[in-house]
């Protein structure tokens, strides 16, 4: 089911998510929505208090549907390891149409756990590790706006508060 996505500035993007503690059938059609609402919303990473559900869970996929390999779930991850410096453009599918450079770690490894509670590492690079970085940060209730310079990021509120007054966010 395609679920609907939370935009700026609901809190629940702005605030922590509780770790997933039942790997269960409803777990399972939480991923499954979760999939199907970021490619609807042609995404390559969605975070589950994006669908309004305040859990400490990610996808992500930089295929869009093309590779299921590249299909990756991650349930109570943590960044174990960063390093290195990227300089890139993000976006996010709760801030449309804003695009602003973030420095993030070029490298990084997560430690999470499998739709069936298995925990795995996974390392990233480049464009992987600014989606891992980008998608827990969603879990810790941080957008990627914070992470830009306070003078940009007014900019970037003053353009949403307008948008906001005519109806067009
Ligand atoms: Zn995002």
């Amino acid at each position: 089911m395609i679920r609907p996505i939370v935009k700026y500035p609901d809190p629940i993007l702005q605030q922590p998510t509780e770790p997933v503690t039942e790997f269960n059938d409803e777990l399972r059609t939480l991923v499954d929505d979760m999939f199907e609402s970021m490619y609807a919303a042609r995404g390559i990473g969605l975070a589950a208090p994006q669908i309004g559900v305040s859990k400490r869970l990610t996808v992500i996929d930089l295929s869009f549907n093309e590779n299921p390999d590249d299909k990756l779930v991650l349930i109570n991850p943590e960044i174990t390891h960063r390093e290195g410096r990227q300089y890139e453009e993000e976006g996010c599918l709760s801030l449309p149409d804003i695009r602003e450079k973030v420095v993030r770690a070029k490298n990084v490894t997560v430690r999470a756990q499998d739709i069936n509670g298995e925990w795995f590492e996974r390392d990233g690079d480049e464009l992987l590790a600014r989606a891992f970085q980008h998608e827990i940060d969603h879990l810790d209730g941080v957008l990627f706006i914070y992470r830009i310079s306070m003078l940009k990021r007014d900019l970037v509120l003053r353009r949403i508060r307008k948008l906001q007054r005519t109806g067009d966010w």
